[in-house]
């Protein structure tokens, strides 16, 4: 039998763009390394614009966690950049229940999914594509006309297609489980970011609530074995995430109380090919600023789907039918990309509290800028709409107090970001 389209990856993106094909009548499978209810290491904070993706399916409100009113970035013990709304700005999910799902939605409608299968070897001609895969140790292979990949973070597949893949970040996770009633209510119901440079100069930490627990971590560039060490002595010495986990326990995953897993840092060069597009964190879509990737993962599916059914109605499939996909995810948000990767280069790496103070003391400064700012967090989990809204002289104003006399002596460097910027 041959597949309208074949999915490789479960996942956010995967799932979502099969029960969006599979609504429209086509014929779906989605092939699926993980076994059913499998754990992602990931924090599950969903912003509303991921839930308003995932009603396309259903009610995805049944299977929250916990909801969530506000966010906090701790900076030291006296500075904190805080924003919270009466209403719910979010939820956090466990990955395993949530992109659970997703996959039996796009099943009720129609799609077909495999589990426990991984795809080893794609191929692509005039004919269309052919996915070998290993079952348990047997050989299965399936054949369909347009294919999507799903796969997050494999090197290896991306490359059989002839993509060159992203550059990574590395995070560690681990979940504590127990009663969090007792904890102040602003971290309760907050995605807590926490800048501490002696843990991760290029990103930051993070606690995100669960009903009974605490997802806890950390994201920063790749070195090996330091950073598991890094991530104990955070979970140890950093005093915000000590307090909160007074009496809770690390559950192990798959027998591991510290897990790590890859962040793409950059979209790919290019997301697209003959019969084929690359969506989510296998395309290396990632907020540049807080790696927020399921919301982008969903996006991108969905963008892919309706191209799909496109070309698929119109039978082309051609290498400029999948170029479409690419126009409207930059459509979407290559822009937000753009912006937050140029904020990334003056905010991230050396001094990097003592910046975040400057950014905190700047908003504070001023009410109207700080509600901007918390608008931004609350609203749209992202700097971008913020940076879009302030005024030029205000841009100018802390971008020169961050790092404005270091980037004047790179001039092109400057006008880059600057430009992006204004
Ligand atoms: C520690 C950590 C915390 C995070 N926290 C958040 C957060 O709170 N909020 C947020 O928005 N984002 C968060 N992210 C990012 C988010 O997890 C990813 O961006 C998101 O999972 C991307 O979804 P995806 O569908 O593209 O890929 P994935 O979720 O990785 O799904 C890929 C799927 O493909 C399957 N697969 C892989 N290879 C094969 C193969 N060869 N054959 C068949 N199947 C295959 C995998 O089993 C998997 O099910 C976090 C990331 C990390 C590492």
């Amino acid at each position: 039998m041959k597949y309208d389209t074949i999915i490789i990856g479960g996942g956010p993106g995967g799932a979502l763009s099969a029960g969006i094909l599979a609504q429209k009548g086509h014929k779906v499978l989605v092939i699926e390394a993980g076994s059913i209810n499998r754990y992602k290491v990931c924090s599950g904070g969903t912003p509303l614009r991921s839930i308003k993706l995932l009603s396309i399916l259903g009610n995805p409100l049944k299977i929250v966690e916990r909801e969530i009113k506000g966010v906090n970035i701790f900076i030291d013990e006296n500075e904190v950049i805080s924003a919270k709304k009466d209403e719910v700005i979010g939820y956090s999910y466990y990955r395993s229940v949530l992109d659970q799902w997703i996959r039996d939605k796009a099943q009720d409608y129609g799609a077909e999914i495999v589990y426990n299968t991984v795809a080893k070897r794609i191929y692509i001609d005039k004919y269309g594509v052919k996915v070998k895969c290993d079952h348990k140790g047997l050989l299965k292979e399936y054949e369909g006309e347009l294919l999507i990949g799903a796969f997050g973070i494999r090197a290896d597949l991306l490359l059989q297609l002839g993509l060159k893949p992203s550059e990574y970040l590395i995070s560690f996770q681990s979940e504590f489980v127990g009663d969090i009633e007792n904890l102040d209510d602003n971290i309760k119901h907050s995605f807590n970011f926490i800048v501490d440079s002696r843990y991760s100069t290029y990103s930051y930490g993070w606690i995100f609530p669960k009903k009974e627990g605490l997802s806890i971590g950390i994201t920063d560039r790749m070195e090996g074995e330091k950073a598991t060490l890094r991530f104990k002595a955070f979970l140890k010495d950093n005093i915000i995430v000590a307090k909160q986990i007074k009496g809770l326990k690390i559950l192990p995953i798959y027998n591991r109380e510290f897990l790590a897993h890859l962040n793409p840092n950059k979209p790919l060069d290019k997301t697209y090919g003959k019969r084929f597009v690359v969506i989510g964190d296998a395309a290396g879509f990632a907020d540049p600023i807080t790696w927020e990737g399921i919301y982008f993962s969903l996006k991108s599916g969905e963008i892919a789907a309706k191209v799909f059914d496109i070309l698929l109605t119109n039978k082309n499939f051609s290498e400029k039918g999948t170029k479409l996909y690419e126009k409207e995810w930059k459509k979407e948000f290559g822009k937000i990309f753009n912006v937050e990767w140029a904020v990334k280069q003056i905010l991230w790496g050396k001094d990097l509290e003592k910046k975040w103070i400057t950014v905190a003391k700047f908003f504070k400064s001023n009410i109207k800028r700080y509600e901007l700012l918390q608008k931004g967090l609350t609203e749209h989990m992202s700097i971008a709409p913020v940076i879009k809204q302030m005024s030029t002289l205000d841009k100018l104003r802390i971008g020169f107090k961050l790092k404005g006399y270091k980037l004047l002596k790179n001039p092109v460097n400057f006008i880059h970001i600057f430009r992006t910027l204004l």
